[in-house]
């Protein structure tokens, strides 16, 4: 009887552990919303709206982004902050993640494209509300650690390749919305002609050294595009040999 009774104990606690650990986390996943929610408030006047929608709050509360950073920075991971993933990278800050997110407008079905894998957290946060996710990375050894991590988690509409994301990924398109998250001298025309009528991108324009800008472009239905200036940001540089 004895040894049973030792071996079940020993199972409950294998069983129960992630539990424990995995509702540990949910607590600081709700707090960083609550300061997403708090930064969207402040910056209603550059945006236009002071919430971002319900689908990206609720993407944010599920992505557990713990997952997407070094180890060594897991107890940081639900601070509201950018962090280091190596290769002098970083994952965005959480309210950037959501601001862009919801920039983008993605409905369920929708083909979207993402320029700068990194971590793979903004791929998974996209996936979670899009029908397929497309997301190129330039640093090798980031895009390959971001596809087996998006893989583990069981991200089935999320394709990553590496390579030049300025030159977009024309077998996929036409998107519905397309993500640049590296800051850029401009707008790189491969992603306007892969963004289909009606579409959008979201993108920082500007250089490491001066302000840099996040951009939301429109293609309209006749194919003519605008651009809006929202607010300052600060994103590492979109690079290649473009
Ligand atoms: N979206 C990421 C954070 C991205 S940081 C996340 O959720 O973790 C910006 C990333 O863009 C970096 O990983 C950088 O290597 C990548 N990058 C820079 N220039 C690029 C280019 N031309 N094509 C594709 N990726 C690029």
């Amino acid at each position: 009887m004895k040894p049973l009774f030792f071996w079940n104990v020993f199972l409950l606690f294998f069983w129960w552990s992630p539990l424990l650990q995995g509702s540990d986390f949910d607590a600081e996943r709700q707090k960083m919303l609550k300061e997403v929610q708090i930064d969207a408030t402040e910056t209603a006047s550059y945006i236009g709206s002071s919430a971002f929608s319900p689908a990206v709050m609720a993407a944010m509360g599920k992505v557990e982004r713990h997952r997407f950073v070094p180890a060594d920075l897991v107890d940081q991971a639900y601070l509201n902050r950018p962090l280091p993933i190596g290769h002098g990278q970083t994952i965005s800050q959480p309210y950037i993640v959501a601001l862009m997110t919801d920039l983008m407008k993605v409905g369920a079905g929708d083909n979207v494209l993402e320029i700068g894998t990194g971590s793979g957290y903004q791929a998974a946060i996209l996936a979670e509300l899009a029908g397929s996710v497309y997301s190129i990375e330039i640093i090798e050894a980031l895009g390959k650690e971001a596809e087996n991590r998006l893989q583990l988690l069981g991200y089935r509409n999320v394709k990553t390749r590496v390579g030049d994301g300025y030159y977009g990924w024309p077998e996929a398109a036409p998107f519905d919305a397309i993500m640049v998250t590296a800051a850029a001298s401009h707008v790189p025309p491969p992603l306007i002609q892969q963004l289909k009528p009606g579409g959008r991108i979201v993108i920082p324009l500007g250089t490491q050294f001066l302000t840099q800008f996040l951009m939301l472009v429109e293609k309209k239905q006749d194919g003519s595009v605008t651009t809006r200036q929202l607010l300052p940001v600060r994103f590492v540089p979109l690079t290649g040999g473009h």
